[in-house]
């Protein structure tokens, strides 16, 4: 069994009769048979081989092939954004009548699809507290499915307990879904813990330089069979180009994601002595509520470090405003240093009751912390938290 960084680069589908070196782009909507016997084979899965692209392509074979070998899973099907692969893992296993336990700190889009989609097909959820894990065994009803976590949270960084969760979704027979986003694979790999299936936006740190939308979701074979038999007729499958670029970006996954750590774990600790940050939150700070976790579980903190501006919403903006080189965009695990104020933006349309209780702040800033030299991240921050004053 090859490492991490080996599998990684080294994972590759069968060269072409060019021999190229660097896997090429099959940029192609079908594939041809020898024939009609052999076709005949391959539709009837009595045979391996490519038919159509919406069910399978070389370059998505290859991203899935790599993502397994990193993340310790079965099997895994690549789809055309994070989104689409919660929707799919959600939707492929589960039928009306059945529910959901979930984090409440979880990304904006997948609490619209639990909470506002899914009873429209009459599947219910309850929310828990990740800072209250003794309160979820109570949630867990005769009905519950799965149980949907995020850690790190995003934005908030919280922290749930893995090999806790494993044993509390295996003493209950329900399958564990884990969006392993913010750590990646690299730092984290849920399915050691019990995880039944882990999820993916590919368009962070997997690509790590905001050029594609992708998604993957991993985990036990016949989980995996029944989502890929969804993915397969529902059409959210990945495009061979976006798959082409995530598996080339996978190479490069273990070194960004560890300087990225090192960036953001300086940042914290430098910001967490400014007399104009209330608090900061980074998983591998010792102040971290969960700082115990994380470091059981995570191998680094991850690129994202949040903290509290002094001055609430109105300072939280002109801190954005004041920024010289950092991006004001909407991605993240990007290669450029990426600064967000959740309260004015993506969480602007819940009431201020409804952000707290997802722990968002007035006054909180996200920074994903890019590979620039961090001597320059840190000064850009400074000066803008100057200048906000
Ligand atoms: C961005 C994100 C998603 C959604 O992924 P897309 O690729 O944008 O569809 C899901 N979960 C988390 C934690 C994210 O940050």
């Amino acid at each position: 069994m090859k490492k991490f960084e080996t599998n990684a680069i080294r994972t590759q589908s069968e060269q072409t009769n060019n021999r190229e070196h660097s896997v090429p782009l099959y940029l192609t909507s079908s594939f041809t048979f020898d024939d009609a016997e052999q076709m005949r084979a391959i539709f009837a899965d009595e045979q391996e081989g490519n038919i159509y692209s919406r069910f399978v392509n070389p370059n998505s074979t290859e991203f899935e092939e790599k993502m397994c070998l990193m993340e310790g899973a079965e099997a895994g099907f690549a789809t055309a954004s994070g989104m689409a692969a919660i929707f799919a893992s959600i939707m492929a296993l589960l039928k009306s009548g059945d529910h959901i336990l979930s984090a409440s700190s979880i990304f904006g889009s997948t609490h619209t699809v639990i909470a506002k989609f899914l009873p429209k097909w009459g599947i219910t959820h309850t929310y828990a507290d990740i800072n209250k894990p003794e309160t979820w065994e109570a949630l867990i009803q005769k009905n519950t499915k799965m149980i949907f976590v995020e850690t790190p949270s995003n934005p908030g960084l919280d922290i749930i307990d893995l090999e806790w969760l494993g044993e509390l979704a295996k003493k209950h027979n329900v399958i564990l879904n884990v969006d392993n986003c913010f750590a990646t694979p690299f730092l984290q790999q849920p399915i050691k813990y019990g995880a039944h299936l882990v999820t993916h936006s590919a368009t962070k740190y997997l690509d790590g330089q905001g050029r594609v939308l992708g998604g993957i979701v991993l985990g036990k074979k016949e989980l995996i069979k029944e989502i890929q038999t969804f993915c397969r007729s529902t059409g959210p499958s990945l495009s061979p180009f976006n798959a082409w670029v995530l598996s080339k970006s996978l190479e490069t996954l273990a070194i960004r994601v560890e300087r990225h750590s090192q960036n953001a774990h300086k940042l914290a600790g430098l910001l967490e002595n400014h007399p104009d940050v209330l608090q900061v939150r980074y998983p591998f700070l010792l102040s971290h509520p969960q700082f115990e976790i994380a470091k059981r579980q995570m191998s680094m903190g991850g690129g994202i470090v949040t903290f509290e501006i002094k001055g609430g919403i109105v300072r939280g903006r002109k801190f954005l405003d004041a920024l010289q080189m950092c991006s004001l965009t909407a991605n993240l695990g990007d290669t450029r240093t990426i600064a967000t104020h959740p309260a004015s933006t993506t969480h602007a349309k819940l009431s201020e009751e409804e952000r707290l209780a997802v722990g968002i702040t007035p006054g909180m800033v996200r920074i994903s912390v890019g590979l620039e030299n961090i001597i320059d991240i840190v000064s850009d921050i400074e000066q803008a938290l100057e200048k906000s004053k």
